[in-house]
C-alpha cells in the first residue's frame, strides 16, 4: 500500500528546508522532494550578508549545506524527485496525490509548495545562441571566468549589483546597462556600485542584442530616450533581471496571481485547503533567505494543525 505522509514538501530551498526543521521537529511524517540539489538560490550565492547571525556573511553554499544537515538531524526525509502536479483530494480526510515527473506517485494528507523561482532571460537576439558562451545566468558560477577582461551585467535589481560587485574581483571592468534612469537595487548595494571603480553605469538603455558569431563579443544597447544604439565590447553578458515563479505544476489547482505566484494568506494557506505555499514561489514583496525561512517555519505550523484536524476528525479522541 502507498505510504500517506502527513505533509509532502515540494522543494529544497530555504523555504522547504525551514518547513521541513518545523515538521520534523513536530513529529509530523514529512517528506521533501527535490530535483536537483537542496538549498535553492542561497547555493549559487557567494556570501549572503543579511541572514541574521553571521556578522561576517556566510557562504551562500555553507548555508544551504547547514540547512539540510538541520532539518536531516531532526529526521526530516529528503528524497531526489520533481513533482509534475497535484491532484486535489476526493475527500475532505483523504490525501493528495502528488504526480512525479519520472513516473509514480506520493500521498500526503498536506502538500507544501516550496518551488521557488527562476531566472528569467531577456529573449533578444545571440542571447540563447550564446549561453554558456559568455551569455550567464550566474555570477557566482561564471564570474571568475572573467578574470581581466571586460563584462555587462543586464539589469538594476540586488541580484544585478550583488553580482556586479562580485565580478570587479575578478573583471578589469563591469558596465550595469539598466533601462530606467533610476536602479531598483538596495541602496547600499547602490552606493557600493557607485564606489566602485570598475563599475560603469549605462542607464536608460535596454539590451536590445548579444553580438557575437562563437562567443559573446559585446552588447547592443539602445538608449531608451534617444532611440540611439551603441555596442558595448565585453567578453561576457550577465543576465540578472529578476525572477519567475516555478508555479507551473500548480497552475489550475490553487489560485495564482497574474505574475504567476502562488497565493496565500499570513498563515501560508493557498486557496486549497491543506495545500501551503512557502518562499519565492509565493506572492509577497520581499523574497529574501530570511523571509523564505519564516514562511516555511508558517506553513509547517499550519500543515501541522491541519493534519491534526483531519485526523482529529477521523479518530474519536483526537484534536
Ligand atoms: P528584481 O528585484 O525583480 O529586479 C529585476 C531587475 O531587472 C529590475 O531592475 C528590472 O528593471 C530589470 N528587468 C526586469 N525585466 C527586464 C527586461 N526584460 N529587460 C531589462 N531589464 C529588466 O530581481 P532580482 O534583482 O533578481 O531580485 C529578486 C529578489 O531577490 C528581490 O526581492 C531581491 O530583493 C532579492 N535579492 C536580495 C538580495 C540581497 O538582499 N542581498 C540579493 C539578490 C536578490 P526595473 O527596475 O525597471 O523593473
Amino acid at each position: 500500500m502507498t505510504k500517506i505522509y502527513d505533509i509532502l514538501i515540494i522543494g529544497g530551498g530555504p523555504a522547504g528546508l525551514a518547513a521541513g526543521l518545523y515538521a520534523s521537529r513536530a513529529r509530523m511524517q514529512a517528506l521533501l522532494i527535490e530535483k536537483t540539489m537542496c538549498g535553492g538560490q542561497a547555493l549559487i550565492a557567494d556570501t549572503i550578508e543579511n541572514y541574521p547571525g553571521f556578522p561576517d556573511g556566510i557562504k551562500g553554499p555553507d548555508l544551504a549545506e547547514w540547512m539540510t544537515k538541520q532539518a536531516e538531524h531532526f529526521g526530516l526525509k529528503i528524497e531526489s524527485a520533481e513533482a509534475a502536479g497535484v491532484e486535489n483530494k476526493s475527500s475532505e480526510k483523504g490525501p493528495f496525490t502528488a504526480k512525479l515527473a519520472g513516473g509514480g506517485e506520493l500521498k500526503a494528507l498536506s502538500v507544501i509548495v516550496a518551488t521557488g523561482a527562476k531566472w528569467n532571460s531577456l529573449g533578444v537576439p545571440g542571447e540563447a545562441q550564446l549561453t554558456g558562451r559568455g551569455v550567464s545566468y550566474c555570477a557566482t558560477c561564471d564570474g571568475p571566468l572573467f578574470r581581466g577582461k571586460e563584462v555587462v551585467v543586464v539589469g538594476g535589481g540586488d541580484t544585478a549589483l550583488e553580482d556586479a560587485l562580485f565580478i570587479t574581483k575578478f573583471a578589469d571592468k563591469v558596465t550595469i546597462v539598466h533601462r530606467r534612469d533610476r536602479l531598483r537595487a538596495t541602496k547600499i548595494l547602490q552606493e557600493r556600485a557607485k564606489a566602485n571603480k570598475k563599475i560603469e553605469l549605462c542607464l536608460n538603455s535596454i539590451a536590445a542584442e548579444i553580438v557575437g558569431k562563437e562567443k559573446v563579443e559585446g552588447v547592443k544597447v539602445k538608449d531608451v530616450l534617444t532611440g540611439k544604439e551603441k555596442i558595448i565590447r565585453c567578453d561576457g553578458a550577465f543576465i540578472l533581471i529578476g525572477l519567475t515563479p516555478n508555479s507551473g505544476p500548480f497552475k489550475g489547482v490553487v489560485k495564482l496571481c497574474p505574475k504567476g505566484y502562488v497565493v496565500t494568506d499570513e498563515e501560508m494557506r493557498t486557496s486549497v485547503p491543506g495545500i501551503f505555499a512557502a518562499g519565492d514561489v509565493r506572492m509577497k514583496i520581499l523574497r529574501q533567505i530570511v523571509t523564505a525561512a519564516g514562511d516555511g517555519a508558517i506553513a509547517a505550523t499550519s500543515a501541522e494543525r491541519y493534519v491534526e484536524r483531519i485526523k482529529g476528525a477521523e479518530y474519536p479522541g483526537g484534536k
